[in-house]
Parts: C-alpha cells; structure tokens; sequence
C-alpha cells in the first residue's frame, strides 16, 4: 500500500494558503523607538537631502583650483568645523582648514586631506595633485528630497530605523499587529507546575508557539488548553474567531480525533485537512473561519513547531504586509554521517552544521529523529532538508541545510 498516495507537496500548500490571504490594511503612527519589527503601511520618502549640505570627507584643506594653479603655498583664511561653517573672507590664494563634516565653504573645488599637506613658513603646500570634487560629500548624494527612502512592505530593523532618524522622521506609520488566538487541545495535556494525572503529559506546544508569535511581532492571545469536548472547543473556536486575524490550535487534526474538531469547523467555516508530504508535520488544517485565518498544528511537538515555521510564519508575515522574500537561505554541504530516510515525503530533520578539520562545511544528524523529541532542535542548529523521492542518505553526500533562522536561536 501506497502511503505516500494523496499527500500535498509543501509548495502547493504554501501557494494555497499564500494565494487567498490579503495583507491587513489598518495602520497606525508609532515613534521610531517603538516600531522596531513592524512593517510599513505607505512608502516613506524623504523630506531632505542627505547629506544637506556638500560637506567634507576627511580633516585637511577647503582650497580652490584656481588657487593652486602654481605649486605656491597658501595661506590659512579662516576655520570651518562640524556644526560651525565658515562663512568669513576668503582671499585669493589662500585656504580654509576644515573637519570632516564641515560644509564646505562658498566656492570650494576640493578638500586636500591633511595627511597630503606639508607646513611651511610660507602657509600649507600641498604635496600630492588635487582633483576637482575630492574629498567633499555632495548634498543629497545618499538620499534625495522627495525619494522613496523604504516602500510600503519594509520590515524596520536596525538597518533602517536610524535612516529614519537621521532624515528627521519621528514616527513612521506601519501596519497594525497582527493578532494570533492560540490554543492547545487534548484532555492528556496539563500545565508545568501541575502534577501529571494518569497518561497525562505537560504541554509544549502553546509555549513554543506563543514564543514564536512574539518574536515575529504579533499580538499573541493564549487561551490554554482545551479539553477534547465538542462544546468546549466549539466555544473556544467562536471566541478565538472573534478576538484576531488568525486562530492557531495545536492537537485534534490527525486521523484519531479529527472527526469532531472538523464537524465543529465545517460548521464555523470552511477548513481543508491536509496530509502533507513532509516529514515532521504530516496532518495540518487550513481555512477560514467567518472572520479569521486558521490554522490546525498537528499534536506532536516537533511537527508543530516544524508546520509553523514553514507554513505558519510565510502566512503571517504575507498577512502583517511584508513584501519581502521569507524564502530561508539554503546551503549545499556534505553529509558527514548516515542519514536515515525513507522516499515518499520532503523530510525537515534536524541537523549540526558545523567545520569539518579541512575547514569545509559539512552536516551530521542530531540522532533520533521521532516528531516528539522536541530537544532535536536545541542540539542542532539547522534543517537537513531531504528531497521527498531520496532515500538513505550516505556520508559524504551533498545535502540541502537550511540554517535556523531567530525563531529557533539562529541568526
Ligand atoms: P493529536 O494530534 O492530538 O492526536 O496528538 C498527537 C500527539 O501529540 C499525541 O501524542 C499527543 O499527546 C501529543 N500532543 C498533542 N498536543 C500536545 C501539546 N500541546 N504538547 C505536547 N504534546 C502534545
Ligand atoms: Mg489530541
């Protein structure tokens, strides 16, 4: 018997789900300090030149071109410094000392860099030739009046928020969180802290993904364990509809106890249950409810933490208006140890990257692959992403890895 027969590729999947969400269109107005991770909701442009004035590279020499026709020396004129142009006399034949990001002064042609003049009784010399232009930043070089510095879509980092300050912007209009319900099910499932009753075990799957919603900036609302009780889930579904965009279960969408999670969702809307062709991760739910996106985890740790990362966080980042490419870099190295692996489904294992002696890249498993030994990913620091029609994998066969991204502790 065929197994393998009717399961979903991941990129099919991911285009289903990527094809019917539309991004969220509500903004609001947040000061820079606190807009770190958001997306922006419009194009920022720029209400300056940058810089705003041509001024100098480098500590030297404002001179003019003129003036250093002949190899005579020049005389010192005046001082122009950061924060203090100089807008004084400016004989011919002589120069302007000047600091690096003075503006230059009025008819400036260059700036000679200190370390090419020379003191001499007569004034400066200069000891190197001079071209027209050097050594001075021209206004608006980096960044025009009127550009678009970052389109609506740019998720603000480090990298550009202080681009926003130095243009002046205080707050930047960025797209509105977005709000994930969460909740895990199944009466086996107790709290840390708790003592554990008969067959009952602690629930890692809330944790995992509430940590992960965070720290893609979302607005995470927990609602806790549900037991296995059609009118406690159906409840819970209706309130978590109501309060956000997306509503996260973990549990109930496997073969076992699929039947009355799905009785529940037919009637509060309209949910696939897929069989995806990945391993980790094979039972994942995905639809829409009256006014929220949902999206069923499957129950065992690893396929749920796997299902989010690769499903989950595409759908979330497309929905909170990021237009960037949520595509994980992949790297080709060579397996430094056996690879178990069976053809039919795209396997996520989880692996070590490291340097081998000779200084190459090479890959080994983090052991026993099983989807509930969810400390997999905290040995390892990378997917091992084996082609669904592969099999056994030897050593010193090339590998596709994909490194953790910060959801998992990596970069
Ligand atoms: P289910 O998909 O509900 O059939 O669950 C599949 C497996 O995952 C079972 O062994 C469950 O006990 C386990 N499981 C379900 N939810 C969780 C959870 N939140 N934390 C840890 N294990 C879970
Ligand atoms: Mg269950």
């Amino acid at each position: 018997m065929d197994f393998t027969a009717g399961l979903i590729p991941l990129d099919d999947a991911l285009s289903q789900m990527l094809g019917r969400i539309t991004p969220l269109n509500i903004s609001e107005s947040l000061p820079l300090v606190q807009a770190f991770g958001r997306i922006t909701a419009r194009d920022v442009v720029s209400p300056l030149d940058v810089p705003g004035f041509d001024n100098s590279a480098m500590d030297g020499y404002a001179v003019r071109l003129s003036d250093i026709a002949t190899d005579a020396p020049l005389m010192v004129a005046g001082k122009a410094f950061a924060g203090q142009p100089y807008h004084g006399e400016w004989p011919a034949g002589s120069c302007i000392r000047i600091m690096t990001g003075a503006p230059v002064p009025a008819g400036c042609d260059a700036v000679v860099m200190q370390e090419q003049t020379e003191q001499t009784d007569a004034g400066v010399r200069f000891t190197a030739p001079v071209k027209a232009g050097q050594n001075i930043r021209r206004r608006g070089e980096d960044i025009a009046n009127g550009a678009v510095v970052f389109p609506a879509g740019t998720r603000l980092t480090v990298a550009e928020l202080p681009v926003l300050a130095s243009l002046g912007i205080p707050e930047v209009e960025v797209v509105r969180k977005v709000r994930v319900a969460l909740f895990s099910t199944g009466d086996e499932l107790q709290l840390p802290g708790q003592p554990l009753g008969d067959g009952q075990i602690y629930d890692t799957n809330r944790l995992a993904v509430h940590l992960m919603l965070e720290q893609l900036g979302c607005e995470v609302i927990n609602l806790g364990i549900i037991r296995d009780d059609p009118e406690e889930l159906r409840q819970t579904f209706i309130k978590a509809d109501s309060e956000a965009d997306v509503v996260i279960s973990s549990g109930g969408v496997s073969v076992g106890e699929a039947d009355y999670t799905k009785t529940i969702l037919d009637e509060l809307g309209e949910i696939g249950f897929w069989k995806l062709a990945i391993k980790p991760g094979k039972p994942f739910a995905f639809g829409k409810l009256s006014d929220s996106w949902f999206c069923g985890l499957p129950g065992n740790p690893v396929s749920a933490a796997l299902t989010f990362y690769q499903l989950v966080q595409p759908l979330l980042a497309k929905l909170s208006g990021f237009t960037g490419s949520t595509q994980a870099p992949r790297l080709r190295v060579r397996a430094a140890s056996r690879l178990k692996k069976s053809p039919g489904r795209l396997d996520f294992q989880r692996g070590i990257l490291q340097r081998d002696a000779n200084g190459e890249l090479t890959v080994s498993t983090t052991g026993h692959q099983g989807s509930h030994i969810f400390s997999s990913f905290s040995q390892g620091n990378c997917f091992i992403v084996l082609e669904r029609e592969r099999g056994h994998v030897e050593a010193g066969e090339w590998v596709e890895v994909e490194p953790f991204n910060h959801l998992l502790g990596g970069l």
